[in-house]
């Protein structure tokens, strides 16, 4: 019995079963009750009872019945024996999809992400294959980022730890003196380190969708002159020009405003980073009829065509190499696009080449006048 209750294919079999030996049992009934009655019916009205004695009329229907019983006990065996077959087949039609799925998410569980099941025809089932499927293939992306996100992480640690660790032996070993520039050698690295823990922690709030807006409507050349002023000093020591055109009365769009100048930051901070001295970066906001458009473009580096999917992705470097002084980590471009998705919006960016600059686009909805 518990073996009954613990197996939907038995509990499947069994239902075929029962249905047929109710509907032969019901028929062999029926018929018993039913055939003399309808048999002496069918002799009146065919006039045999005016004619015939009373006990030939019953031998013949006692024969007719026992004929017919024995013509339904046959029937019925066959019938069985057909419901066996035919739901036994049916059985494990049914039974061997469910079967296949709890084998594959077992051996998910137990850390094999690339299983998946086969899908066979088009019904419930097959639909419930897909979206197993479907769901198998989220959990081996999900835990390659986890994997590729864990490889990075120890990747950017790694340098900056050893640059001080054998700065620290240096000085142990009396190699080193522990002089004003050493010291803020290790500041420096220790302040890289800090930059990209803080920075993991506001990544994982953003893909978390964790951050929380304080929304307020806002003008657009407000938080550009806040994010320009920061920066300014900057500029003016690399020797890169930096100019701001903003068309006048724009429509005011609704945002938190210290993330939208981090996000300004971010994209100015860039726009320096990799252009030489002597170049330019410019600053356009418009209104594009819905939306408002904010560029920044410059003079720099550009972005080849082949990196420019990419460099949204964290971790993401054109030049991989690390030994840039104070180079970022490559988040802060993810960093950016998910904050400006979070309130609505786009970020894009655009580069002819090597060499020809790069323009860096966020299109925000505004406020409805209403
Ligand atoms: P990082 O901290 O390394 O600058 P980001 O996420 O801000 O990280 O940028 C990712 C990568 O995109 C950078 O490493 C750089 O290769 C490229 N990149 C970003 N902005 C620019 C730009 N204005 N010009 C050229 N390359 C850029």
């Amino acid at each position: 019995m518990k073996q009954i209750q613990r197996h939907l294919g038995w509990k499947l079999f069994i239902s075929y079963v029962l249905v047929i030996v109710v509907g032969i049992v019901s028929l062999l009934v029926t018929a018993a009750i039913h055939t003399p009655t309808a048999i002496e019916r069918h002799m009146a009205d065919m006039g045999m009872g005016m004619t015939d004695s009373a006990g030939m009329m019953s031998g013949i229907a006692l024969d007719f019945q026992q004929a017919l019983s024995e013509v339904l006990v046959v029937a019925g065996s066959l019938a069985l024996f057909t419901a066996v077959m035919v739901g036994s087949f049916l059985t494990r039609r049914i039974v061997q999809p469910i079967q296949a799925m709890h084998a594959a998410s077992t051996r998910i569980a137990a850390g094999h992400y690339d299983e998946r099941v086969d899908i066979v025809g088009e019904d419930e089932l097959a639909e419930l294959g897909r979206s197993f499927n479907r769901m198998a293939h989220q959990i081996a992306q999900t835990e390659e980022r986890r994997r590729l996100l864990i490889g990075n992480v120890a990747h950017e640690l790694r340098t900056p730890l050893s640059g001080i660790k054998s700065v620290i032996e240096g000085l142990q070993d009396e190699v080193l003196a522990p002089t004003p520039q050493i010291l803020a050698g290790l500041e420096g690295e220790v302040s890289r380190l800090q930059r990209l823990v803080s920075d993991l922690e506001e990544l994982s709030r953003a893909e978390a969708g964790q951050i929380s807006l304080e929304m307020k409507p806002i003008k657009l050349q407000d938080v550009v002159n806040a994010a320009v002023s920061r920066l300014a000093l900057q500029f003016e020591e690399k020797r890169v020009a930096l100019t701001t055109t903003i068309q006048p009365d724009l429509p005011a769009f609704l945002g938190d405003e210290a993330r939208i100048i981090q996000v300004l930051i971010n994209l100015l901070g860039n726009g320096l980073q990799y252009t030489e001295p002597g170049g330019r970066v410019e600053v356009q906001g418009r209104f594009n009829g819905e939306q408002l458009e904010l560029s920044i473009h410059d003079s720099g580096i550009g972005i080849p065509s082949e990196h420019l999917p990419h460099i949204f992705d964290r971790f993401y470097r054109v030049d991989k190499s690390r030994t840039r002084p104070g180079g970022g980590s490559g988040i802060g471009l993810t960093i950016s696009k998910h904050l400006v998705e979070a309130h609505g919006g786009r970020l894009s960016a655009k580069s002819p080449g090597t060499g020809q600059g790069s323009s860096f686009t966020i299109s925000l909805p505004v406020v409805s006048a209403s």
